[in-house]
């Protein structure tokens, strides 16, 4: 399997290369030259496997370039560590199953495809004798995940910038407790937006970036969105088990477009996923474009700050791996769709709104603050159960789109203990840390304050990275 650019500017690379590019060097965005395919015999002999065995068997479907034990090895390693099950599913009112994404080290989905990037990227890095200095901007949740997934590797160190006393306790702890020598924290005197400008000023210097080894780890990351589509699979055949199923439906919190993605890819590939539902907060630039077909992404002052953080976006990166279907795979008119969006602010697919439903079965809708309160207060009365506020916005958008005779699932992208002001606003339950937790809480704190200075960062690398 190769992997080409959706601009159609970049020689075709295996997997294992295309996940160490980022962006293609066309500037697009690297996809699989064909979909793999499963058929629903293969799909039943996956029922009897563990989690790691069919995280093995969905990769290998795009990591040919992996021999076959190694990816088994990677898989085992990557989610052998969690606690419990990987992936629990249960059930609250109303229907509605919810699927557990949340089991890993930061409490949200993110952990459980970092896993395995952390495995796959220092294994690429060995067959090349490389290393990678991983440089991003985080407002909290992102970051950990990555710190917490590429600790102690050996070829890997991660710079991690964030906003200097604009993270929550939580956050700050999740981050600065990790003590292993290739993780840097740098708390930069400044906001989100200084953190972000200032690693796009470093990674535009290509002779800087080159010669420190930069790179990002960020949400079109391909062994991120390649381990995601696993979930998919691995959910439609436990809630499948009991009911006899064949078709459900199935709701995703999003943001940057990432792990639905995943979802569509499942659904190309041949799962039988009657509708993706996509769920967004109060910046529903993505409900826009499934309900209207245009997409017009948002300037950062009309990007509000909202109960579920995680999915508080402007623009959608991944988008345009969808939109490479869309139009049929044309490098042409996705390179046309970015040429009208700089000239005229937004890209019109109007012409082709029947078909989100129709062919690709996604659908869409918007949850706010108040629905979140709402929600994550009815599912408590009701089933006893606490959702994190990404999750509520998951399930408020589910109900509408129940169809009687088929399974609903709702993707949980984090645990309520992660943003327990807002379950106690709903609520009023103040939510226990377990021990873990708290002994995380309490840890000493390794952290480096920067000032908002291009210089500084660069001297700071220079000294640190691994080379
Ligand atoms: C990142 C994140 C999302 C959004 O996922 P995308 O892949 O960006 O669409 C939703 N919920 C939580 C808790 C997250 O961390």
């Amino acid at each position: 399997m190769q992997y080409i650019s959706t601009r159609g500017g970049m020689q075709p690379l295996p997997y294992c290369d295309a996940l160490l590019e980022g962006l293609a060097t066309d500037g697009g965005l690297t996809v699989p030259e064909v979909m793999p395919t499963v058929d629903g015999e293969t799909l039943e002999r996956w029922r009897a496997l563990t989690y790691p065995q069919l995280a093995t068997e969905v990769l290998g479907l795009f990591a040919t370039d992996i021999p076959r034990e190694d990816l088994a090895r990677m898989t085992e390693a990557a989610y052998a560590p969690f606690p419990d099950s990987v992936v629990p599913l249960r059930e609250i009112d109303g229907g509605l199953t919810l699927v557990g994404l949340s089991e890993g080290p930061t409490l949200a989905f993110k952990d459980m495809a970092m896993q395995f990037l952390g495995q796959v990227v220092e294994y690429a890095l060995e067959r090349k004798g490389s290393v990678l200095n991983v440089l991003g901007a985080t407002s909290g949740d992102t970051g950990s995940a990555a710190e917490h997934a590429l600790r102690g590797k050996e070829r890997i160190s991660v710079f991690m910038l964030s906003p200097q006393g604009r993270m929550s306790a939580f956050q700050r702890a999740q981050m600065f407790s990790i003590d292993d020598e290739n993780v840097h924290n740098i708390a930069v005197a400044g906001v989100f937006d200084d953190c972000q400008n200032l690693v796009k000023q470093l990674a535009g210097d290509l002779d800087f970036k080159r010669t420190q080894h930069l790179g990002a780890v960020n949400s079109i990351n391909l062994a991120r969105i390649t381990a995601q589509v696993v979930y998919y699979f691995w959910a439609w055949l436990r809630a499948t088990d009991a009911g006899g199923w064949t078709e459900l439906s199935i709701t995703v919190p999003s943001g940057n477009f990432g792990n639905i993605l995943s979802g569509f890819y499942a659904k190309q590939m041949g799962l039988p996923i009657r509708r993706l539902v996509l769920a967004a907060n109060e910046n529903n630039v993505l409900d826009e474009f499934f309900r209207t077909g245009v997409y017009r992404p948002r300037s950062a002052e009309q990007t509000l700050a909202t109960s579920s953080p995680s999915m508080d976006i402007s623009k959608a990166s991944n988008l345009e791996r969808f939109i490479f279907e869309l139009v049929d795979r044309d490098p042409a008119r996705v390179v046309g769709a970015w040429r009208d969006l700089d000239e005229q602010g937004f890209v019109d697919f109007t012409a082709d709104l029947a078909r989100f439903e129709d062919e690709f079965g996604i659908v869409s809708g918007t949850s706010t603050h108040a629905d979140r309160l709402a929600t994550i207060k009815g599912v408590y009365e009701a089933s006893d159960d606490i959702i994190d506020p990404h999750t509520a916005d998951g399930v408020k958008v589910a109900r509408e789109y129940v169809e009687s005779g088929v399974p609903m699932l709702v993707l949980e992208t984090a645990k309520p203990e992660k943003f327990a002001e807002t379950i106690r606003e709903a609520i009023g339950v103040d939510l226990d840390y377990s021990p873990e937790l708290r002994t995380m809480l309490e840890a000493p704190q390794h952290v480096t304050e920067l000032p908002d200075d291009e210089a500084a960062l660069r001297a700071f690398i220079e000294q640190h990275a691994l080379r």
